[in-house]
């Protein structure tokens, strides 16, 4: 701010980065002006909006500042706002005048934004003949933005609204610096603009009237539904009928993973599930993303199929248009679930959902209006008083991060995980990180990666790439893309757990030495065995040592035994009696033992499989080496004979963090090895293992021993991070990785961390889980060029 008084007119320039370009920045920056009678004018750029002002009372220009900072349109976001002096002009009148390209050509692109209360009421009044139940209403102030860009700058040509040509109507509106439709590109009315049709699943027309009217009566009556949406198609139906969502489990493949639910309005949420006032703001808030929270456990009248046992689910409200006129006619709650097949991307074009979603759904709500890039639902819990990603996508990306420092002219791609994979793209100090693009198992989620890479190449404006930072494991999807792209110098191998580690820094802007907790379930170490418990010590320079994980133990048949927790158990237990030679009345021989103390594997595991593992266990074959943490809670839930078999990642870990009791606060002894000098703390967690098989043939309830289990591992965290500080006097911690998606865990860690002296930090804006890698990896790589 300028602080100097001052008769003289003088010219100042007023330069705004961010997300200041269609979202009625212009018009707003036009008003204000008029209201401190400045003159000049305000012009796009490439690198966001200049506005050129004369005043003579610098008291003037500070408080037109502070209006743009404090009153600017909801969906504009600022990132820098710098003034300086400027050579003298004369202007007579404020003007918007046109775009100028500038020297710098990177711009930050909006995601989409929710349908403002104004278009809200638009779409709801009768005497709009244009808009009245337009499904494709929207303003400067939201609709479609990242979704329907092919290019930059963004104008209408650039979009997939190309092909309609906007009535006069329309244009007027379009032209008119006073109308909450200036400059909105996807603008449209009923006259000109995209249509809404419904057909069946052969796709054959069904409504081309009302479509709207049509499909709530199909979901009042059960139905499911595929509706094109903003980034992709949904799957809708009442989540009230346990019949209508048990089929919508059984075609989709999906036994037990939650649903999201999208309700009318926020009162209907605030019934049934505990909301504070920070879940609230992020439901209302133009992002409206799926929000993690409590089911109350009286009157709750949802299908118990939508979530099955689990005590949260992912609540949101309407976002687009057609979401709102559909709930104008549907009492129910709706199951608002992605268009694919198990963690296959969404489907996102007409032909491509028919063929793909027509043996799961009984009609299609569809549009002529393309999608360009594909877009999830963001889904995000509030914890510590923050939002804290679970998945990024609508909403969100590709709004950057921000670092603490900035590559310069060099861009660092990161390629990212293998699982709920997204990548990343570094550009000055801003970490692009991608929406969400899926596990990069089948060929439809490695076609979507790379055509996101080419669309994030082109938005950006990125020439070429500097360096290249990828997971070290050699098969990963993502790991295999760096070596089929043009790199100036050269492709750097980050340790997975380091990346999570990074994460946390990077996001966080921490600059002082730290200790990283990584745990999760698999990711490829630095010895080439299975780690996912890792402990590391990290210094300023980023340099990272390994100073524990669990004891080292065989991963049974390798891949398989991730998908089967039972496995997993068997190898625990079978160690277990080993080494405790157990020779109860008849327990001599290994099978007989698990029958007698743990009667529900008989119906599980035969007595040839219990042959295989252990044969796998004594000779190694096929069986990696794993410190892995997410292992040993499966093999705890299933000894609890709670999931024995996965149906999706981290499904036995979610229901024994389900089950733990929260009165509890007794724990178990833990043993922990090493030395600070030696840096090799090791977990005994065949310890912990043989307490909760002492409780368990004691009756102790399952509650109880859940809750004791993750009472353990807090403790473990901070018993661990207390003798790191005795030596060093490191006092930060940082949590990452996929087990710390367990609420339970992460609530206990941070509580007990703090109350001892600790500051602890994790993940927000990007996942803590491998959504979180990509970011890590461009970090690790910056800090590696000692930017
Ligand atoms: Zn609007
Ligand atoms: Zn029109
Ligand atoms: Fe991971």
């Amino acid at each position: 701010m300028l602080n100097y008084k001052s008769k003289d007119i003088k010219t100042y320039d007023i330069n705004i980065s961010g997300i200041v370009q269609g979202v009625g920045f212009r018009p707003f920056i036009s008003r204000l002006a008029h209201k401190y009678k400045l003159k000049g004018n305000v012009s796009n750029t490439t690198e966001g909006v200049t506005v050129k002002i004369n005043s003579s009372d610098i008291g003037i220009v500070n408080k037109f500042i502070s209006d743009i900072k404090n009153l600017k349109p909801p969906a504009a976001v600022i990132e820098e706002l710098n003034i300086k002096e400027a050579d003298l002009k004369n202007y007579k009148s404020f003007k918007i005048v046109k775009s100028k390209e500038t020297e710098e050509k990177f711009q930050l692109v909006s995601p989409d934004i929710a349908t403002c209360r104004l278009c809200q009421k638009d779409i709801n009044n009768k005497k709009d003949l244009r808009r009245y139940y337009y499904p494709f209403t929207n303003c400067t102030s939201c609709g479609p933005r990242f979704t329907i860009i092919k290019k930059m700058p963004y104008d209408r040509p650039n979009t997939t609204m190309k092909n309609f040509k906007m009535c006069s109507d329309c244009m007027e509106e379009y032209e008119d610096t006073g109308n909450r439709r200036f400059h909105a590109q996807p603008n449209a009315c009923r006259k000109c603009g995209p249509e809404l049709f419904l057909t069946d699943k052969n796709g054959k027309m069904a409504d081309l009237k009302n479509p709207i009217i049509s499909a709530s009566e199909l979901l009042n009556d059960n139905k499911i539904i595929a509706i094109k949406s903003l980034g992709g198609f949904q799957i809708a139906c009442s989540a009230l009928s346990d019949k209508t969502v048990s089929i919508l489990r059984k075609r989709k493949n999906r036994p037990v993973k939650p649903f999201a639910v999208m309700f009318k309005n926020i009162h209907s949420i605030k019934k049934y599930y505990h909301i504070g006032t920070l879940e609230a703001e992020s439901l209302m808030s133009s992002r409206a993303p799926i929000v993690l929270v409590r089911k109350k456990t009286e009157n709750y009248p949802l299908s118990r199929q939508v979530s099955m046992y689990n005590g949260y689910e992912g609540v949101m409200l309407p976002y687009t248009p057609i979401h709102h006129l559909l709930f104008n006619n549907v009492d129910v709650p709706l199951i608002m679930t992605s268009g694919n097949l198990s963690e296959e991307p969404i489907a996102s074009e007409n032909n491509e959902a028919l063929g793909r979603l027509r043996n799961i759904c009984d009609y299609f709500l569809m549009h002529n209006r393309d999608i360009y890039s594909r877009y999830d639902d963001s889904v995000i819990r509030i914890f510590n008083g923050k939002e804290m990603m679970i998945r990024r996508a609508r909403g969100y990306a590709p709004y950057p991060v921000k670092l603490d420092r900035d590559t310069g002219k060099k861009v660092i791609f990161s390629a990212g995980a293998h699982n709920k994979n997204n990548f990343c793209f570094l550009v000055k100090n801003y970490a692009i990180v991608s929406q969400h693009i899926g596990d990069l198992d089948d060929p439809e989620s490695i076609k979507f990666y790379n055509s996101a890479f080419r669309h994030y190449g082109k938005l950006f404006n990125i020439e070429s790439i500097d360096t290249a930072a990828c997971d070290k494991h050699p098969l990963y999807a993502s790991t295999r893309f760096t070596k089929s792209i043009k790199i100036v110098s050269k492709n750097i191998k980050v340790q997975h757990h380091k990346a999570h580690i990074a994460s946390v820094i990077a996001e966080n802007k921490v600059s002082d030495r730290i200790i990283g907790f990584a745990w999760d379930g698999t990711g490829y170490g630095d010895d080439g065995k299975i780690w996912g418990s890792e402990i590391f010590i990290v210094n300023r320079d980023l340099n990272f040592k390994r100073a524990g994980h669990l004891l080292e133990k065989p991963l049974p048949g390798g891949e398989i035994t991730i998908k089967k927790p039972y496995r997993m158990a068997v190898c625990y237990l079978y160690n277990l009696w080993k080494e405790n030679n157990v020779t109860h009345d008849g327990d001599s021989n290994f099978p007989q033992f698990l029958y007698k103390y743990f009667p529900f594997y008989k119906k599980i595991i035969s007595t040839a499989e219990i042959d295989i593992i252990t044969r796998q266990i004594g000779t190694g074959f096929n069986s990696p080496v794993t410190t892995s943490m997410g292992r040993l809670f499966d093999a705890v839930s299933s000894v609890l004979n709670y999931t024995h078999i996965s149906s999706y990642e981290g499904e036995a870990a979610v229901r024994l963090e389900m089950a733990a009791g929260q009165k509890n606060k007794s724990r178990y002894k833990i043993k922990i090895t090493g030395s600070y000098n030696s840096s090799n703390y090791i977990i005994d967690d065949y310890y912990i293992f043989s307490q909760i098989i002492d409780d368990i043939t004691g009756n102790i309830p399952h509650d109880i021993i859940s809750s004791k289990f993750h009472l353990t591992l807090a403790y473990i965290i901070l018993e661990i991070s207390r003798r790191i500080r005795e030596n060093s006097r490191i006092d930060r911690i940082a949590l990452s990785g996929g087990v710390f998606q367990n609420n339970y865990l992460m609530n206990n860690c941070f509580s007990l961390l703090k109350k001892n002296n600790f500051k602890v930090y994790s993940n927000f804006k990007v996942p803590v889980n491998d959504g979180g890698i990509s970011l890590g990896q461009a970090y690790i790589a910056a800090r590696k060029l000692r930017l």
